[in-house]
């Protein structure tokens, strides 16, 4: 569905930090791609810099063949699930999978269909009337997952969207993620300090630290290798 590369990607904060430095990375279609990396090495700033919510400083975000630097966040075709889940507290959890679609102006039955289908694969049909406050920490994180995939975006990034939750729905989810890349043939770009994660889910893990790419291997490669 999409392969993704970044060129010479650099990202200097107004600030004058330089948080990314000369980052290249090509991502093939259907790749699970694994950023690791102590806290404050990039990997936050560079997954915001291919969802379009930070500017690129120099080089290249393309996807697809096409150079996508000053496209706008809500033409790109990707969607983001973040650590904290970021659902609207006062909308329900229909309204919460759906807004990404309304404000693409998405027609309403077709809009009802999509969430209905993400609430089925997620185990969230008897939830969609339900505001945030009254779920569980592992239902919000599904309907985080849900307002992604009823967009049935070309690139999901998931900035450690497993990290807020117990042990137990953390293995539980782990697997439900492995599946969905399985069913949707994604192509997701995937943060988190947990190795089990790192190594289930991905394809290939790129290590970074400071701003800059220490590595690029394959689970089996990066942990199991003297
Ligand atoms: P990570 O996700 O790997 O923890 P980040 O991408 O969030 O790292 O941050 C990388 C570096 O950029 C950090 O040193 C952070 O303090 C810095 N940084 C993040 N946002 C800004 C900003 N708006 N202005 C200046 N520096 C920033
Ligand atoms: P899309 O589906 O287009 O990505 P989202 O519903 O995810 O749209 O949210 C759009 C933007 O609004 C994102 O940048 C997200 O971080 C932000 N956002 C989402 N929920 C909240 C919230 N409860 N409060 C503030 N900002 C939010």
């Amino acid at each position: 569905m999409a392969s993704l590369s970044l060129k010479n990607v650099c990202k200097v904060y107004p600030n004058g930090f330089e948080a990314v430095k000369d980052f290249n990375l090509d991502v093939a279609d259907k790749e699970f791609i694994i950023f690791v990396g102590p806290s404050g090495c990039g990997k936050s700033t560079t997954l915001r810099m291919i969802a379009g919510l930070e500017e690129i400083s120099s080089g290249d975000l393309i996807i697809d063949g096409k150079v996508m630097n000053d496209v706008e966040p809500k033409d790109r075709d990707i969607a983001m699930v973040f650590q904290n889940y970021a659902l609207y507290p006062h909308m329900t959890v229909f309204d919460n999978m759906a807004f990404g679609l309304k404000l693409r102006k998405v027609p309403k039955d077709e809009i009802k269909a999509k969430v209905e289908e993400a609430a089925r694969i997620l185990d969230l049909e008897k939830l969609l009337d339900r505001k945030p406050k009254a779920l569980s920490g592992g239902q919000r994180q599904r309907v985080a997952m849900g307002r992604a995939i009823v967009r049935n975006p070309k690139v999901f990034l998931m900035d450690e969207p497993l990290s807020n939750l117990d042990a137990k729905l953390r293995v539980q989810m782990r697997s439900e993620i492995a599946s969905l890349h399985n069913r949707l043939g994604a192509t997701i770009i995937y943060v988190t300090h947990d190795q089990t994660e790192a190594m289930t889910l991905g394809t290939r893990i790129v290590v970074l630290k400071d701003g800059v790419i220490m590595q690029v291997d394959s689970p089996q490669k990066l942990y199991n290798e003297p």
